[in-house]
């Protein structure tokens, strides 16, 4: 029978630690319900020492499919069978797919972004790009957008040694694209900003519950500037009310969530995701995580 857990209930779930505010479940769960599926999708919460029993269970209990989040996304990859080329360029891995024992990784973070990119009728080829950020997010964008010919930016605030000096030297060999890496400081970002098309914060600054906090200020805003921020929580940030404001086109963090959800959904289930209802479900799992 259709939404109760039976012999035949396909088992997905997501990995992370801590875990407990992931919006995934209700998003993921409330999808397969639309559509009638036998899936379950649910919370596992797996310490550091513990990732690799973790994944031998995912053999062992033929679990269909994990997502995988902090902290274990790199870490991940060296227990699975195979690695989808472009999670390998990025070096992360947040999506499993398990056929018959099989393991291969994806990122869904990178396809999200661009999926949520070209909803948006934007084609990031040869536009200007600033990406604010070097973490895990932003080495996804950044290999995405290079391999789209972007000509790309990366902005952080710890330059030395920094993974954004070696991606945008890797990316510009690899790709033959326009890369550089400076320092994340008003300055840089004011001479950036004048003539840049598309600002893209992959940082965690403006992330609940530091709601109060943007990376950029708002005169350095202006119209003709598209602005993704890919912090979803709150929805919108103060960065994208400031762009508004100012004039600018917005794109929510909460649209590239639900769209590498969708991404997942889609390879677990050879269904098309119901994107609609998987807005809504986050949409009310945010107010629910206030409420908490
Ligand atoms: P992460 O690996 O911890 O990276 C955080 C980045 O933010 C680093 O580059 C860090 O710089 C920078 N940063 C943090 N505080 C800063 C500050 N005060 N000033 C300047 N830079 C600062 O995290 P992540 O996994 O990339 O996630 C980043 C954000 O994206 C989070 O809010 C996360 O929720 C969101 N996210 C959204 C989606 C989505 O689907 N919408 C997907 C993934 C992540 P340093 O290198 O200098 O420390």
């Amino acid at each position: 029978m259709r939404g109760t857990i039976s012999g035949k209930t396909v088992v997905c779930g997501i990995i992370g630690d801590p875990i407990g505010h992931s919006l995934s479940p209700i998003m993921q769960n409330k999808a397969f319900k639309k559509l009638g599926l036998g899936y379950v999708y649910v919370p596992f919460r797996v310490r550091k020492g513990d990732l690799k029993k973790a994944v031998d269970g995912v053999r062992g209990l033929s679990i269909r499919g994990l997502n995988i989040t902090i902290p274990h996304k790199v870490a991940v990859m060296q227990f699975l069978d195979r690695i989808d080329p472009l999670a390998e360029e990025i070096g992360a891995v947040n999506t499993i797919v398990n056929d018959s024992g099989t393991l291969t990784g994806y990122n869904t973070d990178a396809t999200g972004f661009l999926q949520t990119l070209h909803d948006n009728k934007i084609q990031p080829a040869g536009k200007k790009v600033l990406l604010l950020g070097a973490g895990g997010a932003a080495r996804a964008i950044g290999n995405i957008l290079a391999q789209e010919r972007a000509n790309l930016t990366i902005f952080n605030r710890k330059m030395e040694l920094s993974w954004a000096e070696d991606i945008a030297y890797r990316l510009a060999h690899c790709y033959g694209t326009d890369v550089n890496a400076v320092e994340l400081s008003r300055e840089n970002l004011k001479a950036a900003i004048a003539d840049a098309e598309i600002l893209v914060n992959a940082t965690s600054v403006g992330m609940h519950p530091d709601d109060d906090q943007t990376p950029v200020t708002a005169d350095l805003l202006r119209a003709g500037l598209t602005v993704f921020d890919i912090v979803y929580n709150p929805s919108p940030t103060r960065l994208l009310k400031e762009s508004t404001d100012a004039g600018a086109k917005t794109i929510s963090g909460l649209e590239m969530l639900v769209q590498q959800g969708a991404i997942a959904f889609e390879k677990w289930t050879g269904k098309a995701a119901p994107v609609d209802v998987m807005r809504q479900a986050v949409l009310s799992g945010l107010s629910q995580n206030y409420e908490n």
